[in-house]
């Protein structure tokens, strides 16, 4: 299938374009390398730097490329800044998916793969979390990916789109022949911060808060690797040649993992220790958030490969250790 991956330059994106191309699919990115890295994207595989709100020149890519299917991936994702700059969100990453979306009417493209987050629950009441589990989310950046879910499921009643959204947990890991990765500027998440500390290339960790109600006082999440959320992107293609298809999906291991215990799993993995010190929670951290996903397992027969911790954390650190500082500055 031909698929215009939005965001293929991103974290997600560019390992998904990996998975497509091994299955025999033929990836076409869109990224307009904001946050993107021109280098996650192979050589052959036709790119585009081009911004969602350019309708004219999406059309003519969807029309070009003979383009099936969209994946879309491309969205600012760092909470803080949503709590402090709303506008930008709401403009990313809702105004500009109406940007595609309507490219993709336009165009008879009724494909959708849409990348969501379990940050749309909120502070959930009971774990795990199943798909049903009611969404209030607590900060802008989950507001802006729970008004796209809404988008779509109008579009598929309106306009007969098929679509597929993945809640995600925490994405994490790298290719496994380690030659593309997580770098993100600024960099927030767990796992790569760990591994830079034990590194010397960043100061040391700082654990947000260990009073939490859970075994060690520290937050537990669900991390999953980002080829097993790939390979669930691909999984769902079938159930997408029905028309107006409205398909929800939590992606996560169902592991709770610690703070604690993704250090200990750093230390192990690298050798190394990781200097780290304790400081306050993080405003908006939930203590516990994991999933269960019996449905994708069910109607997707996605099961995750990586089901360790450590497993997962290797993967990281051989992209981490071949690329301290990340993808070289184009
Ligand atoms: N965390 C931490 N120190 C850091 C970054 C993260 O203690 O420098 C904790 C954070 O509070 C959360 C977990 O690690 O409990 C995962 O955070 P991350 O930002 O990687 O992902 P999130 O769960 O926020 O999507």
């Amino acid at each position: 299938m031909n698929v215009l991956v939005v965001g293929g330059a991103g974290y997600i994106g560019s390992h998904c374009v990996r998975q497509l191309i091994a299955a025999g699919h033929k990836p076409v990115v869109l990224d307009n390398l904001v946050y993107g890295h021109r280098a996650a994207v192979p050589e052959d595989t036709p790119f585009y730097p081009t911004n969602l709100g350019n309708e004219k020149e999406v059309g003519k890519i969807l029309r070009k490329e003979k383009i099936e299917l969209v994946m879309h991936f491309a969205a600012y994702a760092y909470v803080g800044e949503s709590v402090t700059d709303p506008l930008k969100y709401y403009f990313n990453n809702v105004a500009a998916t109406l940007h595609l979306l309507r490219c993709m009417i336009g165009s008879g493209v009724k494909k959708f793969v849409f990348s969501s987050t379990c940050a749309t629950y909120g502070i959930p009441e009971k774990m795990p979390l199943v798909e049903t589990m009611p969404q209030a989310p607590i900060n802008p950046y989950g507001q802006t990916k729970l008004d796209v879910e809404n988008i779509l499921k109008s579009f598929a009643h309106a306009y007969g789109l098929s679509f597929a959204a993945f809640r995600y947990f925490n994405a994490a890991g790298a290719a496994e022949d380690g030659s593309i990765g997580e770098h993100h500027d600024p960099e927030t998440h767990l796992i790569p911060l760990a591994i830079d500390a034990a590194n010397g290339v960043r100061p040391p960790l700082q654990i947000y808060g260990d009073d939490y109600p859970t075994p060690d006082g520290t937050c537990l999440r669900d991390y999953v690797h980002v080829d097993d959320l790939s390979r669930a992107h691909i999984a769902v293609f079938s159930k997408l040649s029905t028309p107006g298809a409205a398909l929800f999906y939590n992606l996560g291991t169902g592991t709770p993992t610690s703070v604690l215990e993704i250090i200990a799993a750093v230390e192990k993995v690298t050798g190394k220790p990781v200097p780290r010190s304790t400081g306050p929670r993080r405003a908006g951290d939930p203590p516990a958030l994991y999933a269960d996903s019996t449905k994708a397992k069910t109607e997707l027969g996605w099961t995750p490969q990586f089901t360790s911790i450590e497993a997962i954390v290797e993967t990281a650190w051989k992209w981490h250790e071949a690329n301290p500082k990340g993808y070289a500055k184009a």
